[in-house]
């Protein structure tokens, strides 16, 4: 979704939310505090609209990210990282880092956060019903009664990207005994969901009513790319359930040894070999990896007087894998450590190199010959 502005951490998640957050922030406070408070009370300044407004803006995303934090809490408990809470213009995502590995978890995770969601709308609901006789408190608590309860039954459409999506997921992983199958099920109905707001959006838009249909058929328009998305995701999944990194990683990778300048690498290997990964070595001894992104970290004026060995990234410290690792595993051990390529070793034994690009030319490969 792009970097998002980090505002703290709860349970050790960061928090944040992303630009397009502020537009529905300021919308929101902006409709409450010229439409629904002047509505509902008539008879205040505006400073005082504002005001309440903007308490109620906050509480209702303070809603939204304890209905996410609801997803989180049953993730960690089934022991899956949560990398961050964001909230942006169609309300929040619990960013989680694998898919949960039953059923159960999976079912537990998405229907946390609807239920924190209507237990909020319960609360809301009460305390509108004991602050009649305050009459500051009665509209904002009616409002948030009101949204709670929107948010819960929006996010239980069953339609993926949606919680419902997930959770008719669940259900017929649970019932088939076969995750990509029921996959394939709520990506199907989260299109369908998707483009049912888009025709009603349009068919707002031919009514007249302009801002609704825009805003349907823009919710209608994110959905539809995110079930796609999924699916093509866990289709790619499906397909690479099996292969194991030695299938897919390069075995002649190029070694230097570790007193070479830079600028000699750039200029033998880089501009005129067509390699863009090096191991250091010297003697068959693996001394680290040397990528195009250490290099270019490096003032170009110094790639004269810089060894590989100096802008390398130590043995010690790099992150591997074996030829024996499944090419998902590999692939997420990657992602978590914000890596291009990932040595392959067999013993503390260099074999190979597993980069993106491979596995990107190995899913074309396979998707040309249809096997
Ligand atoms: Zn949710």
């Amino acid at each position: 979704m792009g970097a998002s502005i980090k505002l703290g951490s709860i349970w050790g998640i960061p928090v944040g939310v992303h630009p397009s957050w502020f537009i529905i922030f300021l919308l929101l406070i902006w409709s409450l505090s010229t439409g629904y408070f002047p509505r509902e009370y008539g008879e205040l300044s505006l400073v005082a609209y504002v005001v309440l407004g903007v308490l109620t803006t906050l509480l209702f995303f303070a809603s939204v990210l304890a209905h996410e934090l609801g997803h989180s809490f049953f993730a960690l408990r089934n022991k899956i990282p949560v990398k961050g809470i964001t909230l942006f213009i169609f309300g929040g995502v619990a960013q989680i880092a694998e898919e949960p590995k039953s059923p159960g978890a999976e079912f537990r995770i998405a229907i946390a956060g609807p239920m924190v969601s209507f237990a909020l709308a319960i609360l809301f609901g009460i305390a509108f019903l004991l602050d009649q006789q305050i009459p500051y408190l009665a509209a904002p608590s009616a409002y948030l009664m009101r949204i709670n309860f929107i948010l819960a039954a929006f996010n239980l459409i069953p339609g993926f990207p949606l919680d419902g999506g997930r959770v008719l997921r669940a259900i017929v992983w649970w019932w088939k005994k076969d995750f990509h199958k029921a996959t394939k099920v709520a990506s199907f109905t989260g299109q369908l969901v998707a483009f049912g707001f888009i025709g009603f959006g349009i068919l707002s838009i031919i009514q007249g009513n302009f801002l609704n249909g825009a805003w349907l058929a823009f919710i209608g328009w994110f959905l539809q790319n995110a079930a796609a998305a999924s699916y093509a995701q866990t289709n790619m999944q499906h397909h690479l359930q099996d292969v194991k990194v030695s299938q897919v990683m390069d075995r002649d990778c190029v070694r230097v040894p570790s007193l070479t300048p830079v600028s000699q690498v750039v200029n033998d290997q880089i501009l005129n070999g067509g390699q863009n990964c090096f191991f250091v070595a010297d003697n068959g001894r693996l001394l680290g990896m040397l990528t195009l992104r250490d290099i270019s970290q490096i003032p170009q004026q110094k790639w004269g007087f810089t060894t590989t060995a100096q802008a390398m990234v130590p043995a010690n410290r790099l992150v591997s894998v074996t030829s024996e690792t499944a090419l998902l595993s590999a692939l997420q051990t990657m992602d978590n450590a914000k890596l291009g390529e990932i040595p392959v070793l067999d013993n503390g034994n260099l074999v190979g190199v597993l980069s993106r690009e491979k596995v990107l030319h190995y899913l074309r490969v396979r998707a040309e010959l249809k096997v």
